[in-house]
């Protein structure tokens, strides 16, 4: 979106008390989400009211699931863009501007057709890349299939010559992203093909390193576990979702595996790639979960092992079959559920971190530490962006993309420190 609007002629601003216009890009798959976004969208509309701005425009999921009464909530939107209609944005804005309130809602589902500008908005040295668009399952618990629509995927060529053109721009880092990147491919190629796109992105030159987030568990095949043993700039970073640890859950939730079915496929993964880091994500509270489910939880996150994760409160979204399940668990408990297993989890990452303690680690660094003048932050391959720690370098010099061999020296919970070897490459 901002891509189509700098290229009509918008300029994209920092901040907004330049802005004329704000385009608030919403998430609205749980409770929470949805608040940050409704909180994003008053701020804004406060300006819109006191004339600090000429044009409030929302998109994304909140847009497309509160369609109905989201202009008439908060009268000061001018415009409304649905998940399916992301190319209206330009449109929208056009409208506004000769007094309209449009709102471009209909069918979800939209794959930005091949050549479409990008502004990138994360930092120069990496960028997601968004390879399908929607998801195909049926998790009980889950709208986005009702929000986003049926899995849909792009061409690998063009994928590959989007990273191509990261790649010119200075992205070292390439991550893949889709709701089920495991499924990528079936809407095209009629079977999954993340293992031969992994090997194409992997060739292009000036990508060093190549991460992939959201694979489904029972979509990880020999062939993909091949690449990943195989290809030296795939990262050994798998993000499995895996949700829960007891069977009665699992089905409830309407997942495609078993605990036994992800231990197997940890196991296995863990043994064909060396140094691996799983991270997953887990909710609890799900319907009818009893203690003895939250134990095989527990018992299940210490089979795995996960370096890293999230867990989840589970929340009743309106519209999902989990959201009309009997049995609903108290949300203090499920609090309590959730604050217990993070406790593990923590210490589970913070015995991998001591675990590194003397090893030397290549890092990317993402720029200076806002902790202190002597450091900067960086990642190694067991840390995403924004949902992994950092590994902290005593050498404040360092640049942004540029990569490092560091010595690790210390661990907290979720992240490390160490000191740097010499430089061995720069953007
Ligand atoms: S795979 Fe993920 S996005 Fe798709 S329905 Fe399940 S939880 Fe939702």
């Amino acid at each position: 979106m901002l891509g189509l609007l700098r290229a009509a002629g918008h300029a994209i601003v920092p901040d907004v008390g330049q802005a004329r216009g704000v385009l608030v890009n919403t998430c609205g798959f749980i409770a929470d989400a949805a608040q940050e976004g409704v909180n994003a969208i008053l701020r804004y509309a406060d300006m819109r009211a006191q004339g600090r701005l000429d044009a409030l425009v929302v998109t994304g999921c909140l847009a497309q699931r509160y369609r109905g009464e989201m202009m008439d909530e908060i009268p000061e939107i001018d415009a409304l863009v649905g998940t399916g209609d992301f190319g209206a944005v330009v449109e929208a804005f056009n409208r506004v501007e000769h007094g309209e309130k449009p709102s471009y809602i209909g069918e979800p589902g939209w794959l930005a057709p091949e050549g479409t500008p990008r502004v990138v908005s994360t930092p120069k040295h990496y960028a997601y890349v968004k390879v399908s668009e929607g998801c195909s399952n049926r998790c009980s618990y889950c709208l986005i299939p009702s929000l986003r629509g049926p899995q849909v995927d792009r061409k690998s060529e063009a994928i590959v010559a989007e990273v191509e053109r990261l790649a010119a721009q200075g992205v070292v880092e390439a991550i893949l992203v889709a709701q089920d990147t495991t499924a990528y491919g079936r809407s095209l190629y009629g079977k999954p093909s993340l293992a031969g796109l992994l090997r194409e992105v992997c060739s292009v030159p000036g990508i060093e390193w190549v991460r992939v987030l959201y694979t489904y568990p029972s979509l990880i095949s020999e062939e993909l576990i091949d690449v990943f043993a195989s290809e030296p700039k795939l990262l050994p970073y798998m993000d499995i979702p895996m949700q829960h640890g007891s069977d009665r859950i699992l089905r409830a939730m309407r997942r495609q595996i078993t605990r036994q079915g992800m231990i197997d496929v940890c196991n296995k993964l863990r043994r064909r790639i060396p140094g691996l880091v799983i991270r997953t994500s887990l909710i609890v509270g799900f319907p009818g979960e009893t203690d003895e489910d939250f134990t095989d939880l527990m018992t299940f996150i210490d089979e795995i092992r996960p370096e890293r994760a999230g867990v989840f409160v589970f929340s009743p979204e309106e519209g999902t079959p989990a959201a009309d399940l009997p049995d609903q668990i108290a949300p203090s408990l499920a609090r309590e559920r959730r604050g217990i297993a993070m406790e593990r989890l923590a210490q589970i990452s913070r015995q991998f971190g001591e675990s590194r303690i003397g090893s030397i680690q290549r890092v990317l660094v993402d720029g200076p530490s806002s902790e202190s003048e002597l450091l900067c932050v960086a990642r190694s391959y067991a840390e995403a962006p924004d949902v992994d720690g950092s590994v902290y370098v005593g050498d404040a010099t360092l640049r942004a993309g540029q990569f490092v061999d560091v010595r690790i020296t210390d661990a907290v919970e979720y992240d490390i420190a160490g000191e740097p070897l010499e430089p061995i490459a720069e953007v």
